[in-house]
């Protein structure tokens, strides 16, 4: 076995701290090494059994006054020390009275803290980008107002459990073994309801849909999540309440593509304006905006409105709308409107001057035959 360590060393209290400084100490230390929030840290378990031996002796008078005297071998068991052992100790009870006592709560054993809840939000595009305030109603459990979370009838209180005497375990002796068990009696919450509330059947609990409103911040994206902290469900026994996780999901928009901060959209010119250039306006999320067509301008090409796209959760700068146009081939032409068109085609000299992909392309149609031989 290893030297053990000072007691005010592991709780970093002077040997004449007071019981309020080893109280706070403790749970600033215990909190730290709690196991739980060390899960891949292997010293951590044994870190908080000594934190929890060092406050157990330093935290009863009697005990560190044999400590401070005899050192470990005052309170380490054994003839005539005060029995210092923490076998067999459950991490869950210890959590549970740090918090208990932080809360305000006191209370021991079975005060588990209520479970989180977990809900999407369907939004529209406008709202992912402008921000709003959802009114949402979730369905979870709340402190039952009539016997405020004890779960016992109005004019009665939840009794120590007789099977256990409030511990919520009862030991087991079996020969020269020691079983701990949670206590059947009272399931290990200490306490037993005779008299059980009418309104919530001694849970103090009951299911309710709770509204909520639920500010959505500019710019979220599907998969960003809101924690909304105390609104999940209410504990059990008056313990703390869980927490609230909304997650977005952004609707498909029938003009806009979102992809981060950039929105796509996609713009018909038809192809006059594509030739000559033009002015034409494109919705935004905003509003409108005018976008202007330099002349010659190709199907497909990209313009880039700056600043129309989405404004960034996290700051910085806002995105920009990328407009796609799309040539268009008219439709429904009138006899007169197909003679200009030839009366044009016969204009178009057969040298590809006026058509740059097609003679890029023939250029390559022309080299493929070559090179196949054909
Ligand atoms: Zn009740
Ligand atoms: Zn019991």
């Amino acid at each position: 076995m290893t030297k053990k360590r000072d007691y005010y060393e592991i709780l970093g209290v002077s040997r004449n701290a007071s019981e309020e400084e080893i109280k706070k100490s403790y749970r600033r230390q215990a909190m730290k090494h709690h196991p739980d929030r060390n899960a891949s840290d292997k010293d951590a378990e044994e870190n908080f059994k000594q934190i929890k031996q060092a406050y157990e002796v330093l935290s009863d008078s009697r005990k560190r006054a044999a400590y401070d005297q005899f050192g470990h071998a005052g309170v380490d068991g054994g003839a005539g020390g005060f029995g210092g052992g923490t076998e067999g100790m459950n991490f869950g009870d210890i959590f549970g009275d740090i918090f208990g006592d932080i809360f305000g709560g006191g209370r021991r054993g079975g005060a588990q803290r209520g479970g989180d809840l977990h809900f999407t939000l369907d939004i529209s595009l406008e709202d992912a980008v402008f921000g709003k305030t959802a009114e949402i109603a979730i369905p979870t459990l709340v402190v039952c107002a009539d016997c405020h979370g004890s779960g016992a009838r109005a004019g009665s209180s939840p009794v120590t459990c007789t099977h256990c005497g409030g511990q919520g375990q009862i030991r087991m002796q079996q020969g020269y073994f020691s079983v701990q068990q949670t206590c059947p009696a009272c399931y290990g919450k200490g306490r037993v309801i005779q008299h059980p509330c009418g309104a919530c059947h001694g849970h103090g609990r009951k299911k309710q849909n709770k509204k909520l409103s639920v500010k959505i911040p500019k710019g979220v994206d599907t998969g960003d999540r809101i924690r909304l902290s105390g609104e999940g469900e209410a504990g059990e026994g008056g313990a703390p309440t869980g927490d609230l996780y909304i997650q977005m999901v952004v609707q498909a928009h029938p003009l806009f593509e979102r992809d981060g901060k950039n929105l796509y959209c996609e713009v018909p010119i038809s192809f006059v304006t594509g030739a000559l250039g033009g002015e034409l306006e494109v919705p935004a999320l905003s509003g409108r905006v005018k976008l202007k067509i330099p002349p010659e301008t190709q199907t497909g090409k990209v313009f880039r409105v700056k600043g129309m796209g989405v404004p960034s959760v996290r700051g910085g700068d806002q995105g920009d709308l990328m407009c796609k146009v799309q040539i268009e081939t008219p439709v429904n032409l009138t006899a007169k409107q197909k003679d200009l068109l030839q009366q044009f085609a016969k204009t178009m000299s057969s040298n590809n001057k006026h058509t740059p992909r097609s003679s890029s392309w023939f250029d390559k149609v022309k080299k493929f035959f070559e090179d196949m031989k054909l």
